[in-house]
């Protein structure tokens, strides 16, 4: 695994992801608007309409960080567990919530310090595991797969957002300008932090193509897998089914 540019152990990206996203947390939402131009909503916006929440479903939003997912999902009368590692993002989500007055209607919120690699939650207890822009910061990927397959009911679907491989030309190139040179100095202009964002612009260099990674959902025992690509490949939407 490397970090910065430097080989470290399966534990250190484990403390040095922590690192990151305490150190991003308070900037976190600002920084999202200002490195995709807004677009972020759009392909949440698209994710959930694929995750299709239904009134009274129980949904596990893994790596849920601030919130963005739950909030749109709980909108829909869902029941929402936010997990995340990361205590500092989850408070962040949680004074957002507050203030939104998320989950006072139908739906419900709760918000859970987990690892995604190893849950707390039952087997079969879920209808559906959300899981957006977080699994390429999960040491062991495997791991956090077949937790997501254990913890959702037969029948219950899984879904993840992920930046992946740019498969246009032309806007590959741009895109690699941009994560290296532009997006870490935004980090330092917008969050004082160059660093986090040198991180954030490697793992999703390092995060395997569609088809690898759609191979590792099947291996892990999901079915009916699909790759559903955004904007050439930037971001990307897969799914499958535990049944
Ligand atoms: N899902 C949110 C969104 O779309 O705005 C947050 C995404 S944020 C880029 C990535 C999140 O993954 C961070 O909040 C981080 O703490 C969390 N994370 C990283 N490793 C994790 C792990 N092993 N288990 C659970 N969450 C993890």
């Amino acid at each position: 695994v490397s970090f910065g540019y430097t080989q470290v152990s399966p534990q250190e990206k484990t403390r040095k992801v922590g690192e990151v996203f305490s150190s991003v947390a308070r900037k976190y939402d600002v920084m999202n608007d200002a490195m995709s131009g807004g677009m972020h909503r759009l392909w949440k916006d698209r994710f959930v309409k694929r995750v299709k929440p239904q009134p009274g479903e129980q949904i596990l939003d893994m790596a849920g960080g601030t919130g963005d997912i739950a909030f749109r999902m709980v909108e829909r009368g869902a029941h929402i567990t936010v997990a995340d590692i990361n205590q500092d993002m989850l408070d962040v989500g949680a004074e957002r919530a507050l203030e939104r007055g998320a989950g006072e209607g139908e739906g419900s919120l709760v918000f859970t310090c987990q690892n995604a690699e190893q849950v707390s939650f039952p087997n079969n207890s879920f209808d559906a595991y959300t899981i957006a822009f977080g699994i390429r910061n999960v040491t062991h990927i495997d791991r956090a797969l077949a937790e997501a397959h254990r913890v959702l009911k037969p029948g219950g679907r899984f879904f993840c957002l992920e930046f992946s491989t740019v498969e246009w030309s032309g806007l590959k190139e741009a895109y690699d300008i941009y994560s290296e040179h532009l997006l870490p100095r935004m980090g330092q202009a917008i969050a004082g932090d160059a660093d986090s964002y040198r991180y954030l612009a490697e793992s999703i260099r390092k995060f395997p193509p569609m088809p690898a990674f759609e191979a590792m959902i099947r291996s892990a025992g999901f079915a009916n897998t699909r790759v559903e690509p955004i904007m050439g490949g930037l971001v990307a939407i897969h799914s499958g089914w535990k049944i």
